[in-house]
Order: structure tokens, then C-alpha cells, then sequence
């Protein structure tokens, strides 16, 4: 807020300098003017000032101010009598009060002023406060029904039975859901709405900026020592990852766009699970068995093989068929366990001292707690299954499923630097030291 202006008191000329601050004292505007004041009328009156008076300001009083004491000092000049020091002090006195009193009232009215000028007007209270809190009513009603109907023109989210028979997947979820948009401006404007799929979105979305920026640091910043094979499984792990997890936000995205779009979206969904669990244990297999060049390349060639044979039957019509979901989930489940049986392998002829510090294989157990565990939520559907209705936006199992996907693709990358560690500063366990 801006000082207002200096205010000039016309009667003693002395200088009321107010500012339109609110924390500013009135003591401090009193002093101020008491000062002023005193040194001007002494002036005015063609007084010596007294000694504490000295140093004031001795110009103030020269403003068309004086008049009034000016007359009176003339007319005390006229007579010969110089008025006693008792009648200066009380006169001084009594102007002091009425300048300071005027003085208050112009700095009032300069702060009511700016107020005005400054601030929106409102409403008189008091008898207008019934309509004014009507009013208030009508425009909080009124914004209210322009969200509405801003929603409404986006799309509608209904409930499950309204969906058509290709887009009902979960019944527990039971409100919330997209009905088909046919647009997919529609559909990657809806990523900004709230609606089951919402979750969905953003969890693998975010997971995959996290994943880029991972890889970005990691591949930048990387050992001298790297030779272009650490670059490349590390590249294929990296790859694998931001891959999945792309092609899983772009699905839930526009899996409601239209069948022929969900049939195409769901391949790519399913290839890039194929590619995560290929490209999660590439470096894994790597690293692990370098000392043992057989079953290096046996793991890495059935791992890559698999991984391959899951991608080409995920591109098939029928197999995404209802009647091929026990081919499916089985497809899926050996191309994990094919990751998981040569850790074993490593416990059987390493031990399994070696197996933790060389094959980070508490980071193997953990990462397929997370991947079991989700994927377990996701096939009974829990929570919602027990709760039905009460997560069709937040916490339902594919949000829980998508989570544990991207936990556990960290904790394996977190055993990968382990391992990769090991292998490049050859250091072994005890067992081998
Ligand atoms: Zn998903």
C-alpha cells in the first residue's frame, strides 16, 4: 500500500506526516506531529525556541498556517506586552491539541479514501445482510452447476452395467467407469479427470518418468570401466522397463476409445510385460553366471527365446480370446519362472553367502514377493472384491498390481547395481576369498 500524502494543518502550518499503514502507531504519528508542531508555531509566534527545540525543523511554520498565531503574536507585539512564559506554554498547548485533533481527522479520511479506491465494494450489512448472504447462495449454486455441466460436456462416467459387454472387466468396480469416447483427444483428456482408470494412468505414467530420469543419471554417470556389453543389458533393462510401462498407461488411456482400439492396446500391453520380465533379468543372467559360460548362454538364450515367443503370441487375435486365458496366464508365469530358476541354480553350486553378495538374491526373493503379491490382489481382486463400490476410484487391485510392478522393477535394479558391482571390481565372497 502507498504512504498517503503529506498532510499540512492549515491553522498552525505545521506538518502532519501520516501513512495509510495500519501497524503504525498513533504514539509515533503523535510524537511526530508534537515536534513539527511546536518548533513551527514557536516560529510562527516569532519565539526563540527552547533548547531542547534547537534542532527541530525551523521551516514548517513559514506555510500560509501561521496566519492565526501570527496574529496573535502581532497584535501581543502591538500592545508592548510580550506574553509570560506561562500564557506561551498553555497557548502552545492548546494549539498543539486542536492541530493534532485535525491532523487525525484528514489522516482519517485519507485512509477511508484509499480503502475505497483500493478495495472492491461490498455490500451494505446489517438490514441487506439476509440478501447479501442469498446472493452469496445463488453464485456458489450457480458456479456449481457450470462444473457440472462442464463435466458433462467432457464425458459421462456411468456405472458398470451401463458399460458395453467389451469394456465390462471388473464388476466390483461399480461407478466411475468411461463410456466409449471415440476420440483420442477424449481419451488423453480424460488422463486430467477422475474416473476408475485414473489411478491406473498415473501410477505407470510417473513410473515411467522415474524410470527415464533413472536411466538417463545412470547411463551418464556410468564406470569408466563399462565396456559396451555392461551398457547394452543395462540399456536392455532400462528398455524393457520404460517400454511396459508406457505401453501400460497408453492402454488404460484408451482401452475405452473403441473395441478395435482395447484389442490393439491390450497386445502392446502384454508386450511390454514380455519385455520388462525379459529385459529384468538379461543384466541378472549376466552378471551372474559369467564364470560359468554355459549356463550363461543357456539362460540368456531361453530367457530371450520365451520373452520373444510371448510377444509373438501376444500379437494374435485369439489370443486374447477369454477362452485363452489359461494359456495366457501360463505363457506369462514360465517366462517369470524362468528368471527365478537360475537363481536357484546360482544357491545350488555357489551357496547361498555367494548367492546373496554376488547374485543379489534377497533382492531376486524380494522382487518376486511383489510381483506374486500383486499379481495375487489382481486375480482375486482385492479390496474391491470384499468392499465392492468402495475403491472404484483410489486403491483398487490394478492400482495396487501397478505399484508392486514398478517396486519391484526398482528393488531388482538396486540387486543389478549390486551384482554388476561385484562383477566389475571382481570382488568375491568370503567363500572364494
Ligand atoms: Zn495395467
Amino acid at each position: 500500500m502507498e504512504e498517503s500524502p503529506v498532510l499540512r494543518n492549515r491553522t498552525s502550518g505545521y506538518t502532519c506526516v501520516g501513512t495509510s499503514k495500519r501497524d503504525q502507531t498513533d504514539r509515533q504519528r503523535e510524537d511526530a506531529s508534537r515536534t513539527s508542531f511546536t518548533d513551527s508555531s514557536m516560529d510562527a509566534m516569532g519565539l526563540e525556541p527552547s533548547n531542547s527545540d534547537i534542532n527541530g525543523p525551523r521551516d514548517a511554520g513559514q506555510d500560509s498556517g501561521v496566519e492565526a498565531t501570527s496574529s496573535d503574536s502581532s497584535s501581543a507585539e502591538s500592545t508592548g506586552v510580550k506574553p509570560s512564559r506561562k500564557r506561551r506554554v498553555v497557548r502552545d498547548r492548546l494549539m498543539r491539541e486542536r492541530s493534532l485533533s485535525e491532523c487525525r481527522k484528514r489522516s482519517t479520511k485519507q485512509k477511508h479514501r484509499e480503502r475505497s479506491n483500493s478495495e472492491p465494494s461490498v455490500p451494505a450489512l446489517g438490514g441487506g445482510l439476509a440478501d447479501f448472504l442469498e446472493g452469496s447462495k445463488r453464485v456458489v449454486a450457480g458456479a456449481e452447476d457450470f462444473m457440472m455441466n462442464v463435466l458433462q460436456a467432457s464425458w459421462r462416467i456411468v456405472h458398470h452395467h451401463k458399460l458395453p459387454e467389451w469394456l465390462q472387466d471388473n464388476e466390483y468396480l461399480v461407478f466411475g467407469h468411461r463410456l466409449p469416447l471415440n476420440s483420442f483427444r477424449a481419451c488423453f483428456k480424460s488422463v486430467f479427470r477422475i474416473h476408475t482408470e485414473t489411478g491406473n494412468i498415473w501410477t505407470h505414467l510417473l513410473g515411467m518418468l522415474a524410470f527415464i530420469c533413472i536411466a538417463t543419471y545412470t547411463l551418464s554417470s556410468r564406470y569408466i570401466d563399462w565396456m559396451w556389453q555392461d551398457i547394452t543389458v543395462h540399456s536392455v533393462f532400462f528398455g524393457g522397463a520404460i517400454i511396459c510401462l508406457t505401453f501400460s498407461w497408453l492402454f488404460h488411456t484408451v482401452f475405452c476409445h473403441s473395441e478395435s482400439v482395447n484389442k490393439l492396446f491390450s497386445k502392446l500391453d502384454y508386450c511390454g510385460i514380455a519385455l520388462l520380465t525379459v529385459g529384468s533379468f538379461v543384466p541378472w543372467l549376466y552378471y551372474g553366471f559369467y564364470r560359468y559360460p554355459v549356463a550363461h548362454i543357456v539362460y540368456l538364450v531361453s530367457i530371450i527365446g520365451l520373452g520373444t515367443g510371448c510377444i509373438v503370441v501376444s500379437l494374435f487375435d485369439k489370443f486374447a480370446a477369454p477362452e485363452y486365458r489359461p494359456v495366457r496366464a501360463g505363457l506369462f508365469i514360465a517366462l517369470g519362472l524362468t528368471g527365478v530358476i537360475p537363481g536357484f541354480h546360482f544357491v545350488v553350486i555357489e551357496g547361498f553367502q555367494c548367492a546373496v553378495y554376488e547374485f543379489g538374491f534377497l533382492h531376486l526373493i524380494l522382487m518376486a514377493i511383489l510381483y506374486i503379491g500383486g499379481a495375487l490382489m489382481y486375480a482375486f481382486r482385492v479390496p474391491e472384491s470384499i468392499y465392492p463400490g468402495r475403491f472404484d476410484i483410489w486403491f483398487q487391485s490394478h492400482q495396487i498390481f501397478h505399484i508392486c510392478v514398478i517396486l519391484a522393477a526398482l528393488v531388482h535394479f538396486r540387486g543389478i547395481q549390486i551384482i554388476s558391482h561385484a562383477r566389475l571390481t571382481s570382488v568375491r565372497c568370503s567363500l572364494h576369498a
